[in-house]
């Protein structure tokens, strides 16, 4: 356990982030005052005053002469440094202390939120070139050259990708299909099992389409860029389910502008030829087919409940059919999996040649049930490192896929990212929009979140609650909440 003091509260979440990042197996307590020394092993203290920060960790241990102490300090004045400035020069600080302490160096250094090409982005529409934004985030934030550069270099792609794409004039829709076969062990998204809800799906889409007849309505005056299927697995639904509802976004939406439109079919066990001919006769361009990961031992671990087979099978027979622009989801740092087994995934996936590549670092989430479970599972391994993360970019380069977008999670495997990989002209647009939070997204369904973002670039958000009963009971309340959101419209 790890006491964390401080007498500015303000700062807690910055210094907290670095805390977890740093010792991810630790409990960390907040405190008002100094603790008992016998009931601690490490104790933070950061004291913020108007003259300077002081920051102090005490480390004890037991050796076999007895309890040992040690201590290290930081202090920095920061007259006339206004609050960005001393946040950021509090966060070096503690993170040259921590690293200190346990000898580790973090990739991403003292950034801990989710976006941060979106801190390249920004450098680069105030003109900034490449190597100024990657040597800016190395001193600033103590990024490693390698993600320093690479997050320089996805913000380029993303521009040039925007460049011909009037976002701020236009708007993506969101579609959310909270059904699954089954629930994955990793699982925290709003997904709950077909079997228990089948008989209320219907229902499901009565309520979907009265919010999406709203929505039509309220965004009838901006374009619509892009739409994109998410969920859960929207294959979940039928052929004749899936008919029902793309017809009556093609009858409610303009299209005229639209530039994408994806269903994450996800799930190869809720694949089937009907259905990717729905898909195809309505026009959907880009799909999902997700494995996470070649190897069947740790799909049966996580509770995936399909076979390899079943993967390649759904990637064939979506080919054969057409489609063109096929992404798949791979998980890096599953139970149990070695950097051997991520090869072998590699290996199967360079076969299969997907246009698009997504690969994930393990992020155990509070909801998951792996979290839930953990006491089952704590004794598996579950790691990802720059070396694995290192095979799936080689496999991406030999198929010809180059980064596109990126973002991070909490409790990360390795404290890594996400990266999207993508041949030249295939990369998710709707990934560049929600990730750099460059347009409104009206997001209709259990558990989907709206966000504004508003002329003046403030975003904000709304979000449909996730119980499947209490959203087919409430669907006019979800309307009216973003009713509110867009009152500025
Ligand atoms: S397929 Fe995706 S949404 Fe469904 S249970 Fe697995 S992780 Fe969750």
């Amino acid at each position: 356990m790890i006491w964390l003091q401080m007498n500015d509260d303000s700062y807690e979440y910055d210094v907290r982030g670095l805390l977890m990042a740093f010792y991810p197996n630790e409990e960390i307590v907040k405190t008002q005052e100094a603790q008992p020394v016998a009931s601690w092993r490490r104790h933070l203290t950061v004291k913020m005053a108007p003259e300077g920060i002081e920051v102090v960790l005490v480390c004890r241990w037991d050796d076999e002469e007895g309890p040992e102490e040690t201590s290290l300090t930081g202090r920095k004045a920061t007259e006339g440094a206004g609050r960005r400035e001393t946040k950021s020069m509090l966060k070096r600080m503690v993170y040259d202390i921590l690293s200190q302490d346990t000898g580790k160096v973090l990739p991403w250094g003292t950034l801990t939120g989710i976006r941060p090409v979106k801190i390249a982005m920004g450098l680069l529409e105030e003109g900034e070139s490449a190597e100024e934004i990657a040597a800016y985030m190395k001193q600033e934030y103590l990024v490693s050259d390698a993600k320093a550069r690479l997050s320089a270099r996805i913000a380029e792609r993303e521009k040039r990708i925007l460049a011909d794409i009037d976002y701020r004039e236009g708007y993506s829709l969101y579609v959310g299909i909270p059904f699954c076969p089954t629930t994955c062990l990793y699982c925290s998204f709003t997904s709950y099992p077909l079997s228990r809800w089948q008989p209320r799906v219907d229902e499901y889409l009565d309520a979907l389409e009265k919010e999406l007849a709203y929505t039509a309505k309220a965004f009838a005056g901006r374009k619509l860029n892009t739409v994109y299927f998410g969920g859960g697995t929207p294959t979940t639904l039928s052929a004749e389910q899936l008919d029902r509802l793309l017809t009556f976004i093609e009858e409610n939406f303009d299209f005229s502008y639209l530039r994408e439109y994806t269903v994450e079919a996800g799930r190869p066990d809720s694949i089937t030829e009907d259905k990717l001919c729905t898909l195809k006769k309505h026009g959907i361009g880009r799909i999902s087919i997700n494995p996470q990961t070649m190897n069947q031992k740790t799909l049966d671990l996580i509770g995936r409940r399909h076979t390899v087979e079943q993967i390649r099978e759904a990637y064939r027979l979506a080919r054969s059919l057409g489609f063109d622009d096929i992404n798949m989801d791979l998980i890096l740092g599953l139970p149990e999996e070695t950097i051997d087994d991520v090869r072998r995934t590699m290996e199967e996936i360079e076969i299969l040649a997907p246009d698009n590549m997504t690969v994930h670092s393990l992020a155990i989430k509070r909801a998951a049930r792996l979290n839930i479970l953990w006491e089952q599972y704590a004794h598996m391994t579950m790691e990802n490192s720059d070396e694995t993360m290192a095979v799936a970019a080689g496999t991406a380069e030999r198929l010809g896929l180059s980064p596109y977008y990126l973002y991070r999670q909490k409790n990360m495997a390795g404290n890594l990212e996400n990266v999207g990989y993508a041949a030249d002209g295939k990369e998710g647009i709707y990934n560049i929009l929600i990730m750099e939070e460059k347009q409104s997204i009206a997001a209709v369904g259990a558990g989907a979140t709206t966000k504004a973002v508003r002329p003046d670039g403030r975003i904000e958000r709304a979000d449909n609650v996730k119980d499947i009963d209490l959203y087919l009971s409430r669907v006019d309340e979800m309307i009216e909440r973003k009713r509110r959101l867009f009152d500025w419209m």
